[in-house]
């Protein structure tokens, strides 16, 4: 048995394992989830403080209803964006950001719609669930980027397409939609090449992006998560570190790269 140790003295010696892997498999894929984004604002979904606690997504987040009420499930998405307007990237997305500029990240595959990997300046971004950057036309496919959005929403409760006046929708993959067939295959290719799948704040519940993991680990690859709470592939993780995304992938970085400059 180890002796115990104080909380930071813990996660040092978490960091120092993490950074000994990801340093002997780089460059690795990294796959994340809502508690990358927790500490630029965002709640996550599935906690004790998560959305879905408020929102119950059979109600506001499938592509039933929101054929069938589409006023009601932009009142939940209109304050998602709401909430993006303001969310800048953390530490989390900025470290990912430079081990990627690094050589030591390859890419990032996300479950998260909040573009933030993309302002921390991430390049090789995978969404497995569609974005918030864009919003569509059912009706003629018209493209509204995210500002302008924001605009229709300041006079109208669900926005209407400027071309056709239909009710747009955001283009992000709802429950009981389709998962995007090119992002979803180049996830699954991604996540079978790796030699080390970094897993940063998602519990893995979801499928597809859930079974990730697996395809890493058949492939002979390796597997590390850094995750708040526990996950199904714990046991079969090298390294797993149960702490805040942004604190660890922060003193990660530090540990490969020396300090930011
Ligand atoms: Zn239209």
């Amino acid at each position: 048995m180890s002796e115990p140790t104080s909380p930071a003295a813990g996660l040092a010696e978490a960091v120092a394992r993490l950074a000994d892997a990801v340093a002997r498999l780089a460059p690795c894929v990294v796959l994340t989830g809502a508690g990358v984004s927790t500490d630029s604002g965002l709640p996550d979904f599935r906690s004790a403080s998560g959305v879905w606690r408020r929102y119950d997504p059979m109600e506001y987040a499938t592509i039933d209803a929101f054929r069938r009420d589409p006023v009601k499930v932009w009142d939940f998405y209109g304050r998602r964006l709401r909430l993006l307007e303001r969310a800048e990237p953390n530490e989390a997305h900025r470290a990912l950001a430079r081990l990627e500029a690094a050589g030591v990240v390859e890419a990032v595959v996300t479950q998260n719609v909040d573009r933030l990997h993309e302002l921390a300046g991430s390049r090789n971004v995978v969404e497995v669930h569609g974005s918030m950057r864009t919003s569509s036309c059912p009706r003629c496919r018209e493209v509204v980027p995210f500002h302008e959005l924001g605009r229709l929403l300041d006079r109208h409760p669900a926005p209407p397409c400027p071309r056709c006046g239909a009710i747009l929708k955001p283009d992000v993959v709802m429950f009981g939609e389709a998962m995007p067939e090119a992002e979803t295959a180049r996830a699954f290719e991604l996540a079978r090449a790796a030699r080390l799948m970094l897993v940063v704040g998602s519990s893995l519940e979801v499928y597809p992006a859930a079974g990730l993991p697996a395809e890493t680990l058949a492939a002979g690859g390796a597997l590390a998560i850094v995750n708040r709470g526990t996950t199904q592939y714990d046991a079969e993780a090298l390294v797993t570190v149960d702490a805040a995304a942004a604190e660890t992938l922060a003193a990660l970085a530090r540990e490969l790269l020396g300090p930011p400059a």
